[in-house]
């Protein structure tokens, strides 16, 4: 079923980016981006979207942002050379958390260039929202990995997006502080970020208290939510609804990146916050609501089956689908077991139930600081507009990479190393 205020969806999906593993005990997983894809697939989602297969970041793009000989290093180091690099792995903080494993610069160069593709159609007007569930890697900084973290994918592509754009709000609602973006742009009124996490007791990264609000010409253009354990939906929106409604109406951007983190879901392996699907998936629909050109990303998130199933649900929230609770057959439905259903009658199942820490007054509190430092960002801040930069690459180039219009799950899996078809611009919708 859908709705009068349908808007024009472009999806990125590089088929081999579920293929890379950071290590059989790491919690990280691409593989679960082969699962919400497949699921999203199964639920014909696909249909009511533009599918593209990303561009793929080149180190040039990459040093937008991050320096070059952090870059050099990904762009070099291997699971079979990395002792010839020994001396540099504590330099870029490369090693447990962000192992060196078997392509790790074309993982980086996929998920990134899916990101920075993504924010040039918004630019372009070719597509009113884009989204990259395997984008969303906040936590990268300029010298070096963090988080499971190599390369700020969403740092690149807001730049991007500026050269288009006066004003880009960034929200974060993965349960870590979004601390590589918010170093990013903490002295610009260009961005502002807002981050919903949770902070305290050591919890990583450690940052994202509220008195962190920006500095110089960026003072009072970050915003932190700092939460307890345990918090659950209506709790969740309580603070979320009230900020983020504050902060476009004072800041007025005109574009939004929401990082959609699953592992602030209940049940996450190294999540602590009782977030059920559908209240994860509430702040994206608040967030859409707004109309304004949206840049979506994943994140964190632990929990294969969880991960999926939400980043599906908030899919079909997206393309204005309603989708059924009972999970088609797809070649993963096994994941899906006992119960195969997308949102969960309890928060997330099987979980084991973290109880709520943040009283009431304690969120009264904490949106009422919010507010008083919104009050603030008096002016919205224009810039005077110079000449616009160049795109990293031509549209011709870029609509090239879109998939045929009858893209099935059979096609992708079946041929891996010959697709896609490539559609000549002539042949392809706008
Ligand atoms: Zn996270």
């Amino acid at each position: 079923m859908t709705n009068g205020d349908q808007r024009r969806v472009s999806y990125f999906w590089d088929p081999d980016v579920g293929n890379y593993h950071y290590g059989k005990h790491h919690p990280m997983k691409p593989h679960r981006l082969s699962v919400t894809h497949s699921l999203i697939m199964s639920y014909n989602l696909h249909t009511k979207m533009n599918i593209y297969r990303p561009y793929n970041a080149s180190i040039m793009d990459m040093c937008r942002f991050h320096s070059d000989q952090y870059i050099d290093f990904l762009s070099r180091v291997t699971p079979s050379n990395i002792n010839e690099f020994s001396k540099y792995l504590t330099a870029f903080n490369v090693g447990e958390d962000c192992p060196v494993f078997e392509g790790l610069y074309n993982f980086c160069s996929k998920y990134c260039g899916a990101s920075l593709q993504g924010a040039q159609q918004l630019n372009n007007k070719q597509c009113d929202i884009a989204i990259n569930w395997s984008g969303g890697l906040h936590h990268a900084k300029k010298f070096e990995a963090s988080g499971f973290c190599y390369v700020n994918d969403i740092v690149i592509a807001i730049l991007e997006l500026l050269k288009h754009h006066v004003r880009v709000l960034y929200i974060d609602i993965d349960i870590h502080h979004g601390d590589g973006v918010q170093e990013a742009f903490y002295l610009t009124d260009r961005v502002m970020t807002v981050s919903f996490h949770k902070y305290g007791s050591l919890f990583f990264p450690g940052t994202g208290d509220m008195y962190e609000t920006g500095a110089e010409s960026g003072r009072f253009y970050s915003v932190n939510v700092p939460l307890k354990e345990g918090i659950d939906d209506t709790n969740y929106a309580t603070v979320f609804k009230p900020i983020i409604t504050d902060v476009i109406q004072f800041y007025q951007p005109t574009a939004i990146v929401l990082q959609c983190g699953a592992d602030s879901l209940a049940g996450d392996r190294l999540g602590c916050f009782n977030l059920s699907i559908r209240g994860h998936g509430e702040c994206v629909k608040f967030v859409k609501s707004f109309g304004l050109p949206l840049l979506v990303l994943g994140g964190g998130g632990y929990t294969l089956r969880n991960v999926s199933r939400c980043w599906t649900y908030e899919t079909s929230l997206l393309v204005d689908e309603e989708i059924s609770n009972e999970i088609p057959y797809s070649e993963y439905v096994q994941y899906f077991s006992p119960d195969f259903t997308l949102l969960l009658d309890k928060p997330c199942g099987d979980v084991t139930h973290n109880s709520n820490h943040n009283s009431r007054a304690y969120l009264e509190a904490i949106v009422g600081m919010v507010r008083e430092n919104l009050r603030c960002v008096a002016h919205s801040p224009s810039v005077q507009m110079q000449a616009i930069p160049t795109d990293f690459f031509k549209p011709e180039e870029m609509e090239a990479t879109k998939w045929p219009d009858n893209l099935s799950e059979e096609k992708i899996d079946a041929k891996p190393e010959s697709k896609p078809d490539l559609v000549k611009p002539s042949t392809t919708k706008s």
